[in-house]
């Protein structure tokens, strides 16, 4: 199954992603887990991604794009994917689309977390990552049992430079300009669906799991 994972920053794509793709037994492909590797570990990709991921920029579509292609030709991704983070704008679902069409394949379904705008600055400003492991937590709504460390590896955890307020909102505005297009795109496309990704993860997980039994062909 091919899938995308669409919603602003926060919605809880980077959760839900963990939780589907281990239920679906396919690879969680996320943009921003990727650019925050190779910035910790200084590649050229990294130089290049990190001024606009320190702005709450989008990476330029060339460099996004390239890795993307390559990440999905790896031997792993041909059973399909969960795409997280990409698309982020209506030229890189284009790409992807004709990408996807050479090798003679398509999206099955773009999910849609809907969460409002006071929810997903909460989420933001209490997110937590573990630098060793990459688990997501937050301070108050899934906090680790002992503060600063991570439950599942014991490594520590930090704040993401751009989960910083002036940032926050920025990322929101490049949100709204840039990637919420994506969803009448793919709503004419006719592969979109929308869940309500409020209230407990597990909850939302099932929202997720049963939306995309329904667009399984
Ligand atoms: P995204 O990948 O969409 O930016 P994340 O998955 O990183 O979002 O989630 C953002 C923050 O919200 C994290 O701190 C996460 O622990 C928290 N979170 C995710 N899902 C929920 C939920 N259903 N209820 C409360 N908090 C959540
Ligand atoms: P995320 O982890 O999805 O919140 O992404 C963190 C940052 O990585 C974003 O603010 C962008 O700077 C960059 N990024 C992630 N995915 C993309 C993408 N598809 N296109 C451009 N930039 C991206």
């Amino acid at each position: 199954m091919r899938v995308v994972l669409v919603g602003p920053p926060g919605a809880g794509k980077g959760t839900q992603a963990q939780f589907i793709a281990s239920h679906l037994s396919i690879p969680k492909v996320s943009t921003g887990d990727i650019f925050r590797s190779n910035v910790s570990t200084g590649t050229d990709l990294g130089r290049k991604a990190k001024e606009y991921m320190d702005r709450g920029d989008l990476v330029p579509d060339e460099v996004t794009v390239a890795m993307v292609a390559s990440r999905l030709a790896e031997d792993d991704a041909q059973a399909g994917f969960l795409l997280d983070g990409f698309p982020r704008n209506v030229p890189q679902a284009r790409t992807l689309k004709q990408l996807l069409a050479d090798w003679s394949l398509r999206l099955d379904i773009v999910l849609e977390l809907v969460v409002d705008h006071d929810e997903v600055i909460r989420r933001l400003s209490g997110r937590r990552t573990c630098r060793q492991c990459g688990r997501v937590w937050h301070i108050a709504f899934d906090p680790p049992t002992r503060s600063g460390v991570c439950d599942e590896c014991g490594g520590e955890l930090f704040q993401r430079d751009d989960d910083r307020e002036e940032t926050i909102r920025h990322r929101l505005e490049v949100y709204q300009l840039q990637t919420q297009p994506l969803i009448t795109y793919y709503a004419d496309e006719g592969i979109l669906l929308g869940i309500d990704a409020t209230g407990p993860v597990e909850d939302v997980t099932d929202r997720a799991l049963v939306a995309l039994r329904r667009f399984t062909r």
